[in-house]
């Protein structure tokens, strides 16, 4: 099932996921917060992450680098200088947009329009279907999307805004909401935050806020590889904030001006980046997998047009709520970071290699997600609404999230069938006991049919009910959150239960 955005995000305000940030000012645009679940499952999100990246991998280690940093960096990065956005406004409905995605989003409407057609055709005269994608081609509005993406392409390789404004009134490419092509010339944007350093204002410096937090780990290379005694190839990952102060930030937290990043650089002799580009390949969209985002909706883009340091690119794309878009970048980089550094700081950033006997300034491959990204990709795969059966015999519609169980915030909810003490006492034992080990709540309000609806919606994949026979034979009844499949168990057995259940399984450490 897809759930549409604007659902997800009022089920996820209701439900203490996540919330508009500022929401007593009104709010603050492109800002989110994370409520008492959301922590919770961004939490775990990153607790696997690290582990897979840095705990089960020999070579990897970890980081925690300032989120300010020397401005020099970022003209080294070329950030400075190169991370721009083109903006442009609509007359009409006076909003503003990115032109590169009011482009790209018009060119899919245009060709999805075109495949429909085409597909209505072809289904209709009984062709087979691989006359679609030939019929497809010779569609002139899937031609036009085609020229309108090669010259958008050409005109960002060249940063050429003025080819864009001219793109826009040539094509007459409308406003989404105003549907007018009645465009301002486009301009570009600096999406670095900045602020100044310093008590006294003539004397403040000024510097950014971290746009990405890759530099931290470049900036770092040499006391790392020192300190830790590594050798390339070896990896250097850190989780942590980064800002971009993006000209639409319209998708929830798809695009977030203050989000967290979960990168790694790995750093390889050169001339082996290909294999170790394959490697991470597929190792990062195994991940993704394995802690249950479904094949069907990953999928891998190859970049086109590559930035001019880059050997190759490819984003992990996910499909959300308003289609397939970028969860992950993996980058072939080559050494162009690490040269950059070395020009602007003048300092050596090079690798001895003793079995080689020469220096080489390692080559770089890095693999970096949007932690935000996989909390709305889990989110939007987990929401399902379905009929299930009531207590009365009926049947109902339940919300339940069906988050992998190593992903959910609240892994147990220990419930008295009544609120009487018998029952009262030995449940408040149980949990006692077991939030110890796990993220364990306690509820003894409403109809135990209501608790579990409400625990369903949380994603908590057991529900432990302390009823009846518990005080004759000391068994318990665990509700399983997907199936709805009953077991009784002994009291005592219950920990072991849930840590086979809870606990990382092989593949983590396979990985
Ligand atoms: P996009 O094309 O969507 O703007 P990008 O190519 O600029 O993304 P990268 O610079 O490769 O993104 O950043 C790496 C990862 O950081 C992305 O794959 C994404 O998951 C995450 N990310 C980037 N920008 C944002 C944002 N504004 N809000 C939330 N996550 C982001």
């Amino acid at each position: 099932m897809h759930v549409e955005l604007s659902k997800l995000a009022s089920f996820a305000k209701e439900q203490g996921f996540i919330y508009p940030g500022s929401e007593i000012y009104d709010g603050l645009g492109g800002i989110y917060d994370y409520g008492p679940l959301g922590a919770e499952l961004k939490r775990r999100i990153a607790e696997l992450w690290w582990r897979a990246m840095v705990q089960l991998h020999e070579n990897i280690v970890g980081l925690d680098s300032a989120i300010l940093m020397h401005p020099r960096v970022w003209e080294a990065s070329g950030h400075v200088e190169a991370f721009h956005d083109p903006l442009v406004d609509n007359k009409v409905s006076k909003k503003r947009y990115r032109v590169d995605t009011l482009i790209e989003e018009y060119a899919q409407r245009l060709e999805d329009r075109a495949r429909k057609e085409v597909e209505k055709k072809v289904q209709k005269a009984g062709l087979p279907r691989e006359a679609v994608t030939e019929r497809l081609m010779a569609h002139k509005d899937f031609q036009r999307a085609e020229n309108l993406r090669s010259r958008l392409a050409a005109a960002l390789r060249t940063k050429d805004w003025a080819a864009l404004t001219t793109l826009l009134n040539e094509e007459k490419i409308p406003c989404p909401e105003s549907g007018a092509s009645d465009w301002t010339p486009v301009r570009q944007f600096n999406l670095m935050f900045s602020t100044h350093l310093g008590a006294v204002a003539e004397e403040a410096q000024e510097i950014y806020l971290r746009p990405e937090t890759a530099q931290g780990i470049f900036v770092d290379f040499p006391l790392v590889w020192k300190t830790s005694r590594l050798k390339p190839p070896f990896g250097i990952a850190q989780i942590g904030k980064a800002f971009r102060n993006e000209i639409v930030a319209r998708q929830f937290i798809f695009r977030m001006r203050e989000f967290e990043q979960m990168e790694m650089q790995f750093f390889v002799p050169p001339g082996t980046e290909e294999e170790w580009y394959t490697y991470w390949k597929e190792r990062r969209m195994r991940w993704h997998m394995h802690l249950g985002l479904s094949a069907d909706r990953l999928r891998f883009k190859d970049h086109e047009h590559l930035a001019h340091y880059a050997r190759a690119a490819t984003d992990i794309e996910f499909e959300f709520p308003f289609g397939f878009r970028e969860l992950e970048g993996i980058h072939s980089r080559t050494d162009y970071d690490l040269s950059r550094h070395a020009q602007y700081s003048g300092k050596k950033l090079d690798y001895f290699d003793e079995a080689l006997g020469r220096s080489y300034i390692p080559y770089v491959i890095e693999t970096s997600v949007g932690l935000d990204r996989l909390v709305l990709a889990h989110l939007s795969q987990a929401y399902t609404e379905e009929m299930a059966p009531t207590a009365e015999g009926g049947e109902e519609v339940r919300t339940v999230l069906k988050l992998h169980p190593l992903l959910a915030p609240i892994q147990v909810a220990v419930f008295p069938l009544v609120r009487k003490e018998e029952f009262i006492a030995p449940a408040r034992k149980i949990y006692e006991e077991l939030r110890f080990y796990f993220m364990t709540a306690y509820e003894e309000k409403d109809s135990i049919g209501r608790r579990y609806r409400r625990y369903d919606a949380k994603g908590t994949p057991y529900a432990i009910t302390i009823d009846g026979q518990t005080l004759e034979d000391e068994t318990v009844t665990v509700r399983e959150r997907d199936t709805l499949e009953q077991i009784r168990l002994p009291m005592n057995q219950l920990r072991s239960f849930l840590s086979e259940k809870l606990s990382i399984p092989v593949w983590l450490q396979t990985f």
